[in-house]
């Protein structure tokens, strides 16, 4: 494993990085080139000087990927905590950039006396990573508040996009490009709600407290593994299946909440996929219901 800054980029750029330090699982192969970027520009010329067949992947916190053991061929990028501009316009429109943590936008905009974004505070992921999934909680999501979105094709081009050039749906995103070059998200533009910021405030630490008291806290997880069926619960399913605390090695269905999956220490991602497939099976049988995955599931096996 090696770093090195080349003169033309500002970013660092990793080889052989293994993707067990950026995903929650904490499981997953090396990366054969892991960059971390400096800004939009430097991430725009990385993207330029990239060759044509090199496969390219965005990641953001890793907190909704499983990376499986061989990990990834090509370059991933990584802007968590780089890409980190944060900007109110005019008392109405937050552009932050795809690398800032979800919940420092909740509280940011809290503070500011903003509502309508508080839903973030427990989301273990980037803007980037929660524009990608459409991430959501109690209620909010977060592509109804995206006004505009900034993304970066492959050639290293920006587009600025308006939102409704996307199809959205539960956890689902589909972006113009899809089927053509890819893209990646660099910034959103979210519309700003006036709101009363010590109430917000209030509603982040109820909404932090749900969580701990329905979710396991504090052991490596992807939080909900499976999308919930409509009209319906994933976890109920699955706990009605009597699969909680079930393990296959050392991946095992969390006692407290039976849609997470746990690493109890060393598991390896063949034993969390193994675990993924075991459960949907199940329920496959017993409740006639098939069950997708929500965690993104890539690299090699
Ligand atoms: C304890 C726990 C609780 C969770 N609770 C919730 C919850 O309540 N609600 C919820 O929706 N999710 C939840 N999640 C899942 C996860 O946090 C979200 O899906 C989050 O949006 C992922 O963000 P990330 O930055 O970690 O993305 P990653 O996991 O790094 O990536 C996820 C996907 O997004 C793509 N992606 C990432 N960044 C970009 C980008 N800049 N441009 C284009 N594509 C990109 C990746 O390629 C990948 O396909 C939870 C996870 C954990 C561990």
């Amino acid at each position: 494993m090696m770093a090195v800054t080349t003169p033309e980029l500002k970013g660092v750029l990793k080889f052989d990085e293994p993707m067990s330090r950026h995903t929650s699982w904490r499981v997953g192969g090396p990366a054969d080139h892991y960059y971390e970027p400096a800004d939009i520009e430097d991430l725009a010329n990385y993207l330029r000087q990239l060759p044509e067949q090199e496969p390219v992947m965005m990641i953001g916190l890793g907190s909704n990927l499983l990376v499986r053991d061989r990990g990834i061929r090509g370059s991933v990028i990584c802007p968590a905590g780089l890409l980190d501009g944060f900007e109110i316009q005019n008392g109405k429109v937050l552009r932050v950039e795809a690398g800032v943590p979800c919940a420092i936008v909740a509280k940011r905009c809290a503070k500011e006396g903003f509502t309508g974004l508080e839903f973030l505070a427990g989301i273990p992921g980037t803007v980037g990573g929660a524009l990608a999934m459409n991430a959501g909680a109690f209620g909010g999501e977060t592509w109804p508040l995206v006004k505009k979105v900034e993304t970066l094709d492959r050639h290293g081009v920006f587009h600025l996009r308006d939102a409704d050039e996307y199809l959205v749906g539960y956890r689902s995103v589909i972006g113009p490009e899809a089927g053509k070059l890819q893209e990646w998200f660099v910034a959103a533009h979210f519309v700003l709600e006036k709101g009363d910021g010590e109430k917000s405030l209030k509603r982040i630490k109820t909404l932090l407290a749900e969580r701990s008291k329905k979710q396991p806290m504090g052991v490596p997880s992807c939080g909900s593994v499976f999308r919930n069926p409509k009209g319906d619960h994933a976890a109920r399913l699955i706990e009605a299946c009597g699969l909680k605390g079930f393990r296959v090695g050392n991946a095992q269905v969390s006692e407290k909440h039976a849609n997470f999956i746990i690493n109890l220490g060393e598991a390896s991602a063949a034993d969390i996929e193994k675990l993924i497939l075991l459960v949907a099976e199940r329920v496959r049988q017993e409740h006639g219901v098939s069950l997708e995955s929500e965690v993104r599931i890539v690299g090699d096996g």
